[in-house]
Parts: structure tokens; C-alpha cells; sequence
């Protein structure tokens, strides 16, 4: 278990672009009425938004574009990537206080 904390720290590095944000696509109607979207035809899109969940049940969108913002899907792994090895550092660390051990000690 200390072998893997070890591994783990060694694995944290900074990410200057990481972003907690989810990318959405999205397909919309537009409001022409001849439009072949509004009938049995395909919808416009895909459209692109960088959505950012604040709280439960709340979400604030952003950036929407016909593609995916430069970078943004690279920052959201990168982001995802830091947040999955706190994840499991944490657990390793509730471990390791429910066996009474230092957080600390190598
Ligand atoms: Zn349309």
C-alpha cells in the first residue's frame, strides 16, 4: 500500500490547463419555419458547450462553439486525470488511518 502511495505521488505533476468541465454536444432546431430541422430532418449541430457543475442540481455552461473549445478536452483529462489520483490517494490514506498508521511516514 506504501508502494503504491509512493507510485501515486510520483505521478502528480501540475496541469497548467487543467479544467473541471464536462463537454456536452448538443443538436438544436432553429427557428426558420421551412426548415428542414423542423420537421422529420436532422437538427443542427453538433454545437459544442464546456459545462461546469457548481453545486448539486446546478451548472453554470460556457463556451459554446461549433467545435470544442482549443485545448479544453486535454485540460478536462488532464483535470480528471489529478482528481482520479486524489481519489485513490485518499482512499490509501483513510486505509492507512484505520490501521492507525502515520499519513506521513514512508
Ligand atoms: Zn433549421
Amino acid at each position: 500500500m506504501r508502494q503504491r502511495k509512493r507510485w501515486l505521488l510520483a505521478q502528480f505533476a501540475p496541469a497548467p490547463d487543467g479544467l473541471r468541465a464536462s463537454l456536452v454536444e448538443r443538436f438544436s432546431r432553429c427557428g426558420k419555419a421551412n426548415c428542414h430541422c423542423q420537421r422529420d430532418g436532422p437538427k443542427h449541430g453538433p454545437f459544442y458547450f464546456l459545462t461546469q457543475c457548481l453545486a448539486v442540481g446546478r451548472s453554470t455552461s460556457f463556451s459554446s462553439n461549433l467545435r470544442p473549445a482549443a485545448g479544453s478536452q486535454e485540460g478536462i483529462a488532464h483535470f480528471r486525470r489529478l482528481q482520479e489520483l486524489m481519489e485513490e490517494l485518499s482512499q490509501i490514506n483513510a486505509e492507512l488511518l484505520r490501521r492507525d498508521e502515520s499519513l506521513t511516514d514512508e
